[in-house]
């Protein structure tokens, strides 16, 4: 039982709930069965019992009869036992799943109980069904004796046993139901409404405790983590935004910043979390904030998850800043031994003011002489326990600033970024305009060829990206070739020059590509997923998605947003063989239709599920039993925002009202705990 359902304890069984129930409340009359009927309870006398068939279409049939009616009941399975435990003649109640053969109701593999004078013969609660597993149902722990079990269980406990651990104020607030009846009554409703209404007291209860317990790291971090302060904007601030700025700010950039300014102003720690929509300008307010640190005394990093967006910003940064006195570096893995021994010393002493790099930043030798601002950009592609050790590369943890691209939606963010500040840029830079959108098929391809060929004679530039399969990377790399050497036939050389950027090229061949390809020596990117986040070449107006419908929504969004980046009209065209499922058509017809993430954000969780947006899974704050984030969305929403009442209210849980709310949290998993989780 342990093992296989992961139930230990009384309380787990107590909290296993049947994912369905079955109605035996009240006998249909067999006459009187609607149509749509899907379970029925009826109740007659056996009148025939016969083995019919050859073979494979063995079956045994018996006829039940009341008043009303007749009803076949079919077996195809266990026959011997079943024609050796049933009658003709005697009294059955019968249940069942009920179906039609050729147009008489007929009830496959029922329960058949012989009918007792004297005992009731219907349920007064609906019956539930567990989930169980094979190996259990075979030691006899079928999910009908866990229903024994379970039942046992509830009947010797008590409100003693299992105390409400919501606020009362609360409870009647949102007219729930208290505890104790809940778990009752989701195992044995007496009726489908009961059900529904213990069903929402306990998934607001699961809700309400998820977002009670981010609340709490978060205003535990707030009150007792320490943080660097950044008390002033000053000459290297001031001067580049006066000077160098090379566009005006947007009005969610200035907001933004405006949040980063008073979360380092503080005295506490900064731990937020920038999402914006590709192209929405994060690398600015990277860079910005990266200043704001130097004027105080500080040195920052950015952590970028490719060494190509690594490089990418250290060169934009370089170039921005040149005619500041700042020192700037690189540090990837692939740096020369002797350079990375310079940025090492650099960055201990102090002499080095802003490291850009790949992970190789958060390696244990690379410490800082007084790191104040971390930044990690795309921070899909970074685990928490990397986040952590950033923490300690100074003796205060720095500030870190989270931005992902990755549109998550607010539901989301709210159950598995809980514990982070969260800011939201929501504002694209003025004169984009969206990327157009087509769906076209394998045999529209001379067209489509075509297109790009317009496009580059504009002098633009084009992508045509590969989809990358990880099972099989000898056939990716293999149908990249192919695809390669089929657009080559489209533009021959030296018309036409194209990069080609993959993962299994050496490193400098990889940057070489990309640097002909960003210098505009090449006007056609062929590429797999490698370019998939963050870089920026605003004179790409094309990207092709080859095999576009084996991505999944949110990278075909990262992918579209490599263009719509400068002023000039951007066109994706998603490329697909002719024979497509419902999935990616439906896929394929969102991309077409919005260019607005959130909006992607949300159909990808309402197609696929939360499953792994943005590795939230290990999060473990998303483990509902009950609730789900996309059904339930507007219950989530109250219970932030009751949770956030509540601690504002009473932030340490310390008033009697929340007395039992503050054990039960305590039992789950020490209160103490949390300051040191996220
Ligand atoms: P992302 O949020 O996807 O990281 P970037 O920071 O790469 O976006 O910015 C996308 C493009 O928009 C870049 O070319 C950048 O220079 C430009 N950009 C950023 N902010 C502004 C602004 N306020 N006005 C005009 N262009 C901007
Ligand atoms: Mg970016």
């Amino acid at each position: 039982m342990k093992k296989e359902l992961g139930i230990f304890t009384f309380k787990d069984l107590l909290f296993h709930f049947p994912y369905r129930h079955l109605d035996k409340t009240k006998i249909t009359p067999i006459g009187e069965i609607p149509q749509q009927t899907e379970w029925v309870l009826i109740k007659g006398r056996l009148t025939s019992l016969e083995l019919i068939g050859e073979k494979r279409s063995r079956r045994l049939v018996a006829e039940i009869r009341d008043n009303t009616g007749t009803m076949e009941l079919v077996w195809f399975q266990g026959i011997t036992w079943i024609q050796k435990n049933l009658f003709v003649g005697i009294d059955y109640s019968v249940f069942g799943r009920l179906s039609f053969f050729q147009g008489a109701p007929q009830i496959t593999h029922p329960e058949t109980e012989p009918y007792i004078a004297g005992k009731p013969e219907t349920k007064s609660f609906l019956e539930p069904v567990y989930s169980t597993t094979e190996k259990l149902t075979a030691r006899g722990l079928g999910g009908r004796q866990i229903g024994k079990l379970t039942f046992q269980l509830l009947s010797q406990l008590s409100e003693k046993n299992i105390p409400e651990i919501l606020p009362d104020a609360l409870l009647k607030q949102l007219n729930l139901l208290p505890r104790f009846p809940s778990l009752k009554t989701i195992h044995f409703p007496e009726t489908a409404a009961a059900y529904g209404d213990a069903v929402t007291r306990l998934k607001f209860e699961e809700l309400f405790i998820a977002q009670i317990r981010s609340g709490l790291i978060k205003s535990q971090r707030h009150r007792y983590s320490r943080g660097v302060i950044f008390n002033q904007v000053g000459e290297y601030f001031n001067s580049f935004y006066a000077k160098y700025l090379p566009f005006t700010l947007t009005g969610a950039q200035k907001k933004v910043l405006r949040e980063i300014r008073n979360d380092t102003g503080s005295g506490r720690q900064m731990n937020r979390l920038l999402q914006g929509d590709v192209g929405s300008g994060k690398t600015m307010v990277a860079l910005l904030s990266m200043l704001l640190a130097a004027d105080n005394g500080f040195q920052s990093c950015m952590l970028a998850p490719t060494e190509i967006l690594s490089r990418q910003h250290f060169d934009h940064f370089t170039e921005l800043l040149k005619n500041m006195p700042l020192t700037v570096r690189w540090l990837t893995g692939s740096t020369k031994t002797k350079e990375k021994k310079k940025i090492i010393e650099e960055a201990l002493t102090g002499k080095l003011d802003i490291l850009i790099g790949t992970h190789a930043i958060i390696e244990d030798y690379v410490q800082f002489s007084n790191l104040g601002l971390a930044i990690v950009d795309e921070q899909h592609r970074f685990g928490v326990a990397q986040r952590a050790k950033l923490w300690n590369k100074s003796t205060i943890p720095p500030h870190v600033l989270v931005m992902t691209a990755t549109p998550i939606p607010r539901t989301l963010a709210m159950t598995a970024y809980g514990d982070l500040d969260y800011s939201v840029m929501d504002e694209l830079p003025p004169g984009r305009q969206p990327v157009v959108t087509a769906h076209r098929y394998e045999y529209n391809r001379p067209q489509v060829m075509d297109f790009m060929r317009k496009e580059i004679t504009k002098g633009r530039q084009v992508y045509v990206i590969f989809p990358l399969i990880e099972e099989s990377e000898k056939m990716d790399y293999e149908n990249l070739m192919k695809g390669y050497e089929n657009i080559k036939a489209y533009f021959p050389e030296p018309a036409y020059w194209i990069s080609m950027v993959h993962g299994r090229q050496a490193n400098e061949v990889r940057q070489t590509n990309m640097q002909r390809f960003v210098t505009h020596d090449t006007q056609i990117m062929v590429a797999t997923t490698v370019i998939e986040v963050g870089v920026n070449i605003p004179n790409a107006t094309v990207m092709v998605i080859e095999s576009a419908e084996k991505f999944g929504l949110s990278q075909l969004h990262q992918l579209r947003g490599r263009v719509g980046r400068g002023e000039e009209k951007s066109f994706c065209i998603l490329l697909t063989s002719a024979k497509l499922n419902k999935e990616a058509l439906e896929r394929l017809k969102i991309m077409c239709e919005t260019t607005d993430g959130f909006k992607i954000a949300e159909k990808d969780l309402e197609i696929r599920g939360p499953g792994d947006i943005g590795g939230t899974r290990q999060s473990g704050l998303m483990d509902f039993k009950l609730a789900s984030i996309v059904a339930d969305r507007e219950w989530l929403e109250l219970a932030a925002k009751m949770a956030k009442r509540l601690l504002d209210e009473d932030p340490e849980l310390s008033s009697a009202e929340n007395l039992m709310l503050k054990y039960h949290l305590q039992a789950q998993q020490g209160l103490t705990q949390w300051s040191k989780i996220s």
